[in-house]
């Protein structure tokens, strides 16, 4: 399960944000961006913090989860729009010229910190 080595990295990011802005209080809630096409699943990350953060900084924060969807780009008429499953065809003009742009994010979007 590769999400307790992403959990892991997650949580040094947050830690390390936490000391660069001097905060001191206990971690509320971190706010974490997977994209659906990021790879990882939410489920997994969900279990692999269980088991992570007890030990951490990051002790007793929510975890909330944020799935982007992924978007395409039409390369025929410029139309963006949200990939519905796996049909990889334009809405608009049904080429099958498109490119992926979002959706793959798996980052740490915020935290919040109690006055301590
Ligand atoms: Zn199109």
């Amino acid at each position: 399960m590769h999400e307790l080595g992403i959990v892991e990295q997650l949580v040094r990011i947050a830690v390390d944000e936490l000391e660069k802005a001097g905060a001191e209080g206990p971690v509320s809630s971190v706010n974490l961006r997977v994209g659906v096409m990021s790879g990882a699943s939410p489920e997994a990350l969900r279990t692999a913090w269980e088991v992570v953060v007890p030990n951490t900084r990051l002790k007793g924060a929510e975890l909330l989860i944020d799935e982007p969807p992924a978007t395409c780009r039409c390369l025929e008429c410029g139309a963006t729009s949200e990939v519905d499953g796996y049909t990889f065809a334009c809405p608009s003009c049904d080429s099958g010229q498109i490119a992926i742009e979002g959706g793959s994010e798996l980052q740490l979007a915020s935290l919040e910190v109690e006055d301590s």
